[in-house]
């Protein structure tokens, strides 16, 4: 009722088929192999395990949970989940094989499916509705059924046009366990902000269907009350225009403009929330003579503050008033902080001055690399002349020779690099087993090892003209990968090195 004077709707979820092994653990008989569940080690890998679809008892358990949550709950919809299935316990699950013969299924997939129906169907005679992840789909649902589309918004487009209810929930904008910035997966305020729930592909009658948009926070990895207050706000106030304010009156300045009075409620409720750090600073930063330090926030009312000391910034650090010019290697603390005192994570970045590489002065060239080949078993790149060498050649770039393949095999490309202008220029080297790049003799970038294909970068500042580059790289077992970029600009894109400026002795 305390919902309900609200007009509120409170839609539970029970989570099936994977995804249960909180219940497996209290009742193992109901996991396909029945054994006594050993407590994950980390809630990421073993969550996603299901319930045994070859067994009553499952249904008998998921329909008197279900029984229970319906008669506590009015909401019109049962949300029971349906995402993130690990189907190999079916596989090998003699119940669940011989299900699959009775019912004439041919893939786990479709066990998933059957599944879900039957749980549709449950709900259905008790006079409610599924809705339920986007994999729900894949197998078909009935018509009243309505799908949360999370992976993206093409589940929620496909159950749009064929006429199911939708909320939409795509990871990339409404998941607020992510960080809002300064990190590999993000959710910035603004791609929140921005997003709209309704997609301009669908025709006005399928747009319909898109019943509205929901923010998740999963709390797996979130320990405390003031964490998710933070991970949600101002994240909600952004949620909030995106759900009742019609797409043309939305604007993300007079959104940002209006945040210092959210602060002011946030703070008069005693809840946390996130700070956003200033803008403009990189991890590192390589340069050559003097570089300008320009740091921005786009939050009104912050101020900026900053060390070069090597300090945590506090309230009487230097404030922030324009460009800050360095001619040293240093490193630059800086937060924001609002009048209240509250202040932003600390930024911290490192740039370090260095000489510019004076060019070399080549003997004729002609287009191409220096390939040499060896064979033989290494681990590691320093082993690499004692292997034989099986072949030599001219070659166009950094790349494995189709007739290269299998393994135990090591390649060394030699030649020269043209550059075009004095710069910091940024290599990266994606290989699987050990690769290394060294310029001029300088070692660059450094993978050695064995190891599956990660990537690893390194800097250095080079003057215009040409050039040595030398790329060793060795396979061991298994897979073989050589993948060798540069950024030859600060905000370019990471990109293979043009064949055409690559050369090599004639
Ligand atoms: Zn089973």
């Amino acid at each position: 009722n305390y919902a309900a004077e609200r007009h509120i709707t409170v839609v539970p979820e029970i989570e099936m088929p994977g995804h249960s092994w909180m219940a497996l653990y209290v009742f193992p008989e109901l996991s396909c192999t029945g054994k006594p569940w050993k407590k994950p080690d980390t809630v990421a890998f073993e969550f996603t395990d299901p319930f045994c679809a070859g067994n009553e008892k499952t249904f008998e358990f998921i329909e008197n949970v279900l029984s229970e949550v319906i008669d506590l709950f009015p909401s019109p919809y049962i949300h029971i989940g349906g995402d993130e299935c690990k189907k190999t316990p079916w596989e090998k699950c003699k119940k669940c094989q011989k299900r699959m013969q009775e019912e004439g299924l041919t893939k786990v997939e479709e066990l998933q499916s059957y599944f879900i129906r039957r749980v549709e169907k449950f709900v259905n005679s008790k006079g409610r509705q599924i809705i339920g992840w986007d994999e729900i789909l894949e197998g078909g649902i009935a018509p009243g059924a309505a799908v949360m589309s999370w992976r993206g918004e093409e589940g929620g487009i496909e159950a749009a046009r064929q006429g199911h209810h939708v909320v939409m929930v795509p990871s990339r904008y409404l998941y607020f366990k992510s960080a809002y910035q300064y990190d590999p997966s993000t959710v910035p305020l603004r791609e929140t902000y921005d997003y709209d729930p309704v997609p301009a592909v669908l025709t006005d009658k399928e747009k319909q269907y898109i019943m509205g948009v929901q923010g998740c926070l999963w709390t797996e990895t979130v320990y405390s009350d003031s964490i998710a207050m933070e991970k949600l706000l101002p994240r909600l106030a952004a949620l909030a225009e995106i759900s009742w304010l019609p797409a043309e009156q939305k604007d993300f300045s007079r959104f940002i403009s209006c945040l210092p009075f959210h602060y002011q409620r946030f703070d008069a409720m005693n809840w946390n929330y996130y700070l956003h750090a200033p803008s403009g600073m990189e991890d590192d930063i390589f340069y050559t003579d003097r570089y300008l330090i320009t740091l921005s926030s786009e939050i009104p009312g912050t101020e900026i503050r900053y060390t070069l000391d090597g300090s945590e910034p506090v309230l009487n650090s230097t404030l922030y008033t324009g460009p800050v010019e360095i001619t040293e290697n240093a490193l630059l603390q800086a937060r924001a902080f609002l009048k209240n005192g509250k202040g932003s994570m600390v930024r911290t970045a490192v740039y370090k001055k260095v000489a510019l590489k004076e060019p070399v002065n080549p003997p004729a060239l002609r287009q191409g690399l220096h390939l040499t080949v060896r064979k033989g078993n290494i681990q590691r790149l320093d082993q690499l002349t004692s292997l034989p060498v099986t072949g030599q050649g001219n070659i166009s770039g950094f790349l494995i020779p189709d007739s290269l393949q299998g393994d135990y095999f090591a390649m060394q490309f030699e030649g020269f690099i043209k550059i075009k202008k004095n710069g910091v220029y940024t290599f990266y080297l994606r290989s699987d087993d050990g690769s290394r790049l060294f310029i001029d003799d300088e070692e660059v970038v450094n993978y050695d090892g064995v190891h599956g294909a990660g990537e690893v970068s390194g800097k250095i500042a080079l003057k215009a003209g040409y050039h040595a580059i030398r790329v060793d790289y060795f396979e061991a077992r298994y897979g073989q990968i050589l993948e060798v970029k540069w950024k030859d600009k600060k905000d370019g894109d990471k990109e293979p090195i043009p064949a055409s400026i690559l050369y090599c002795v004639r």
